[in-house]
């Protein structure tokens, strides 16, 4: 018999599996805690569970993660994590200390289909998404190492989806996933703590608004089709004018809420005033915030990043415009722990052009 994986049953399922056991349904509220909040993987230890409880958790289930398969922590103390999924492929998960936050970057699916021309995860292809246990598991993970690795700054206070895949391809597991981060019996996260990156699926991104609590960043990178489809192929079927129709009514007004549009700084491809201009009035209307991103190279990379000087100007610009405007912090690159850098080991590789026909059928 296959056990179950307690990490894919949201409190409810587990709910109605403890209650056909005949216990009481509250029961299920403490398993969530052992196993979330106090990150247990072995049920005899559930010590306000009975006895009997314990061992048909035990015969019946898991708590089991991805597992740990490389470890390397890079000179800013960034850690990069290649884990094992149950069959030939890899993912990975960073974890970014800063003084009074710890950020952890988790993956959504084995590879990406969405092909951008900037990202070196394109390059591997796709091979499925990840489930529940698998998103999930990689905040279970994390926080039990951090503990044992007794590192100055362990604490996960937030959590972006912003690793391997496109969360919204993956939509049922990321929402069900994001949920338990922001769940009280669960990871507790703030729900401006826990963030959704996409590239924008239109249809997709306006389910997300009804289903989940969580932060918004949308990979933008250019402020014109032509621009975007050569970078984002996605681009074609979800174009700028729907994406940003969405994206006015993301967040309820009175929420005051802002959505993040991430921007990538490519040399000569996105990055002369004209393209700042053009950003200010793509974005006027819609309440938002810009993170820039230097550009993070790989074996390969068709693109170079922006100089300094230029992001500068870009960000001043921006900023004179009332436009709340960050640039990141390059992270980790020197163990290719760094945004766009994650490769992980995807096995059956499915040829991309193959995939963006499924896509486009989505
Ligand atoms: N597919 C989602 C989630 C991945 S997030 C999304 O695109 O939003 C990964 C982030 O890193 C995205 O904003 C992506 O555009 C950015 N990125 C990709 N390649 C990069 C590179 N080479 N240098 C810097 N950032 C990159």
């Amino acid at each position: 018999m296959i056990k179950g994986n307690i990490l894919n049953f949201e409190v409810s399922d587990l709910e109605s599996v403890i209650e056909k056991y005949g216990e009481k349904s509250y029961r299920a509220k403490q398993i969530f805690k052992w196993v979330h909040q106090l990150g247990y993987t072995d049920f005899s230890n559930m010590s306000n569970l009975s006895l009997s409880l314990r061992d048909f958790l035990r015969q019946n289930f898991t708590v089991s993660t991805p597992m740990l398969e490389k470890e390397v922590i890079a000179a800013d103390d960034t850690i990069r994590w290649v884990l094992n999924l149950n069959c030939k492929n890899s993912i990975e998960t960073i974890f970014i200390p800063e003084n009074n936050r710890g950020t952890l970057c988790i993956s959504s699916q084995a590879g990406c289909a969405a092909n951008c021309g900037f990202c070196q995860t394109a390059v591997g292809g796709f091979n499925r998404d990840l489930d529940v246990s698998e998103i999930i598991g990689q905040l279970h993970f994390a926080r039990n190492r951090l503990q044992q690795l007794n590192v100055n700054m362990d604490k996960i206070t937030n959590v972006v989806m912003m690793g391997m895949g496109e969360p919204l391809l993956n939509f049922d597991n990321v929402v069900k996933a994001t949920g338990m981060m922001l769940d009280d019996d669960a990871y507790g996260l703030s729900k401006h703590r826990v963030t959704v990156s996409t590239v924008g699926i239109t249809p997709k991104l306006k389910e997300l608004s009804k289903k989940s609590q969580a932060s918004l960043t949308v990979s933008l990178h250019a402020t014109t089709n032509k621009l975007r489809t050569e970078i984002i192929p996605i681009n074609k079927k979800y174009p700028l004018e729907g994406l940003m129709n969405v994206c006015r009514n993301y967040f309820p007004k009175e929420s005051k809420r802002k959505i993040t549009f991430a921007y990538l700084m490519l040399d000569n491809v996105n990055d002369s005033m004209e393209d700042a201009k053009r950003l200010v009035k793509l974005i006027s209307n819609i309440p938002a915030k810009v993170n820039l991103i230097p550009f993070n190279s790989f074996e390969g990379a068709k693109y170079g990043s922006s100089p300094m000087a230029r992001i500068l100007e870009f960000r001043n610009f921006l900023v004179e415009k009332n436009i709340p405007t960050t640039i990141r912090k390059t992270r980790g690159d020197d163990v290719f722990a760094a945004c766009g850098q994650l490769v992980g080991d995807i096995a059956k590789r499915t040829k991309t052009t193959k995939l963006m026909h499924n896509i486009v059928k989505y």
